[in-house]
């Protein structure tokens, strides 16, 4: 907590995440990592030196009113630190009343910056699909109920959920990512086990989604005489920018460098963020910063760019002597 010499005011939160990746870093540069797959591929590190930055200069200015909270975030990546945050009572614990959040973001020119109103990353659910037939010899099909063919015909229909069921102005992902049938040439398996991901912008398509993956995949699988056994879990919401913490975002990223370089109508993105546990806590914005013409977050020759590091801790200063003005 900083506070600020501008007399009472509220408090606000300011996020960075810290965590890596188990990836082998390939970015060839002196400060690559050290530690074998572990690799900071998604750039927290620099968000993580943005909000220490930012914090120096405020404990040194203090130019504001009431209070800043510093929350460096661990277990970003799929691991919901964001949840635990929240519910293990950060926001009524320091009486945080909005919060704010910043991510780097690869292909965006250094200095500018991407927001925008309401959703602005997708919700993230997973799942796991059982297709479960009878196994036998390859030789002899006939004698199978082979969850193979059938679980191909499983990951075509689920695509016609995106294409045929769901409104072509609406935002629906379904990615099928694992496929594990038998480890022999001549073997027909017992079952083959599906894997994927469904991401949405409004929380109606995400009961959809789930509501129909079972009903396909069932109908499917009976047709052929096999059946199948769904796991559904529902990992990060929507990140929604609520609309006063989203016009103070683009005022102070405007202020720092111009609104010609804030684009404030950003497409969302598809991709999650545990930050979305934070604003459903509390109101507050989540905003993009360019990272240059780097290779893409997640990617072995990510690097993040350290000219974006003023400009990370600009926005910051400038966001709580906007929130916080005395
Ligand atoms: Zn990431
Ligand atoms: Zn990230």
């Amino acid at each position: 907590m900083i506070q600020g010499e501008g007399g009472e005011g509220p408090t606000i939160g300011l996020r960075a995440d810290m965590d890596a990746l188990p990836i082998l870093e390939a970015s060839n540069k002196p400060w690559s990592s050290k530690a074998p797959g572990k690799m900071h591929g998604c750039g927290h590190d620099g968000h993580t030196a943005m909000l220490l930055g930012a914090a120096k200069y405020l404990a040194n200015t203090r130019n504001f009113k009431g209070s800043v909270a510093l929350i460096f975030q661990p277990a970003e990546e799929g691991a919901l630190g964001g949840q635990k945050m929240v519910q293990e009572g950060i926001m009524d614990r320091f009486d945080i009343s909005q919060v704010f959040g910043m991510h780097n973001s690869p292909g965006m020119e250094i200095g500018k910056f991407g927001i925008c109103h309401g959703a602005i990353m997708a919700a993230l659910d997973e799942f796991d699909l059982v297709v479960k037939g009878r196994g036998g010899h390859a030789a002899k099909p006939h004698e199978t109920i082979d969850p193979v063919v059938i679980a191909a015909q499983i990951i075509l229909g689920l695509q016609t959920l995106v294409s045929r069921n769901t409104s072509p102005l609406e935002s629906l992902v379904i990615s099928v990512t694992k496929f594990s049938a038998a480890q022999a040439y001549n073997v027909i398996p017992d079952q083959v086990e599906l894997a994927g991901s469904v991401r949405t912008l409004v929380p109606s398509l995400r009961d959809f989604a789930e509501r129909r993956i079972l009903a396909v995949a069932q109908g499917i699988a009976r047709g052929f005489g096999a059946d199948v056994e769904l796991r559904y879990r529902r990992q990060d919401p929507v990140t929604f920018n609520h609309t006063e913490g989203t016009n103070l975002a683009i005022k102070a990223a405007s202020n720092l460098v111009g609104s010609a370089s804030v684009d404030d109508k950003m497409k969302p993105r598809m991709g999650s963020e545990d930050f979305a546990y934070m604003l459903e806590a509390r109101p507050g914005a989540f905003i993009f910063l360019g990272n240059g013409s780097t290779a893409g977050l997640h990617h072995p020759a990510y690097d993040f760019n350290d000219r974006a590091l003023a400009y990370g801790i600009g926005y910051w200063v400038s966001l709580v002597e906007t929130v916080l003005a005395r």
